[in-house]
């Protein structure tokens, strides 16, 4: 059944998450939280010539968040910034009911059976939303904010 094959898509990202990990010299780096159920992702992105050239994310939290943001950095890793910024409109919209264009949106739409979980759609959003205003603060010339890390600590 197609929600069992959606199931195992989330499941899969969220055991072996991709693109895990900080990147060196990165010029956007964020960090969305989403406190309703207690996810956190830090978001951070090598942009050359124009478009995302690494993407990577740490964090925690449910399985629907980690999964998602794995998904996310596969999805727009090599896109534009303008075709990041609308794979996000389109992944945001589908969360919200708009049926999705399968083609463009590929593994993503696994995540559209969260939609009968309202509470759980921000879980969803989540690095998608952080993408977006590190997009934004990327594209206002605002620099990278440094993360701070406990292990900076002496
Ligand atoms: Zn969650």
């Amino acid at each position: 059944m197609l929600d069992q094959l959606y199931r195992e898509i989330i499941l899969d990202h969220y055991a072996h998450p991709r693109n895990r990990g900080r990147v060196d010299g990165a010029e956007i780096a964020v960090e969305g939280a989403n406190p309703s159920c207690g996810d956190e992702i830090s978001l951070y992105a090598r942009v050359r010539d124009g478009r995302l050239e690494e993407v990577r994310f740490e964090g925690h939290g449910c399985s629907i968040s980690q999964a998602s943001a794995s998904m996310m950095t596969e999805a727009v890793r090599g896109k534009t910034l303008a075709e990041a910024r609308q794979l996000a409109e389109e992944f945001k919209a589908m969360m919200h009911g708009k049926p999705p264009d399968e083609d463009r949106l590929g593994d993503l739409v696994a995540l559209q059976g969260v939609r009968r979980f309202p509470v759980r759609i921000k879980c969803a959003t989540l690095a998608w939303v952080a993408l977006q205003q590190g997009l934004r603060e990327y594209e206002a010339g605002r620099p990278a904010r440094v993360v701070a890390s406990s292990e900076d600590e002496l």
